[in-house]
């Protein structure tokens, strides 16, 4: 299954996720961009003795608002990263890190040598890659709708697109995974035309007739299917 696909646009931006960057969409889409965020300086700013007070902190640091972007697990320890979304819309470009020793229990807060800018508008409108690679990953583990999505993710503390963005992007993966939802009388007749030749096969299904009314006010269709086998034990009933 996942060879089949490996074609589609949407799966192979999945496969991206492994690339070791910090996190931001468009450093997946450009790679000059990501050369210029992974050189990125940072600096210690706080040491805490425990994660949860860490992570409070984090999302409220220096009175802006922080979001989780990426956990990456290094040797050092687990690093969360989480970008400025202080101004919805602005592509600020401030980043901090939290890491998580695995050595002790201490939580360091790393910021990023950069200044804020809340100036320039975000050319991505959409839910960022990295959180469609999420979403993919839990609709493949069987959290298929909306809601249980969104609980996921709040669950994940990862930054919530709107319920709205969610639906129309299930709508357009379901597409690239299953086929369309909605087929066309179009296709039915088709199908119809492909099925009526008779197989040799007496158990194999074939059309052996249908009605297709192409109104638009009124569209309306009828099929019979059967196998040759089906026929024959017809010819031999007396109720049908
Ligand atoms: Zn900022």
């Amino acid at each position: 299954m996942a060879a089949a696909l490996s074609d589609d646009d949407i799966v192979s931006t999945y496969t991206e996720e492994a690339t070791d960057d910090d996190g931001d969409a468009g450093d997946i889409i450009n790679s000059a961009k990501k050369m210029r965020a992974s050189s990125l300086l940072y600096e210690k700013v706080k040491v805490f003795s425990d994660g949860k007070c860490a992570e409070e902190e984090a999302v409220k640091y220096n009175n802006f608002k922080w979001t989780c972007r990426k956990i990456n697990d290094t040797e050092q320890g687990t690093k969360k990263y989480y970008k400025c979304s202080f101004k919805r819309g602005s592509n600020c470009p401030a980043k901090i890190y939290l890491l998580f020793h695995a050595s002790n229990f201490e939580v360091t807060l790393f910021q990023a040598i950069i200044q804020h800018d809340h100036t320039t508008e975000s050319q991505q409108t959409g839910i960022p890659i990295e959180v469609k690679n999420v979403i993919i990953e839990l609709f493949q583990n069987g959290y298929t709708t909306q809601k249980s999505i969104l609980y996921e993710l709040d669950k994940l503390k990862i930054m919530q697109p709107k319920a709205s963005q969610i639906s129309s992007f299930l709508v357009t993966l379901r597409k690239k995974l299953y086929g369309p939802a909605q087929i066309s009388l179009n296709y039915i007749k088709n199908w119809c035309i492909e099925k009526s030749i008779i197989p040799n096969d007496p158990d194999e299904c074939f059309v052996a007739n249908y009605y297709i009314k192409d109104d638009d006010a009124d569209p309306l269709f009828r099929l019979f299917v059967t196998t040759k086998n089906l026929m024959k034990n017809c010819l031999n009933s007396n109720h049908v």
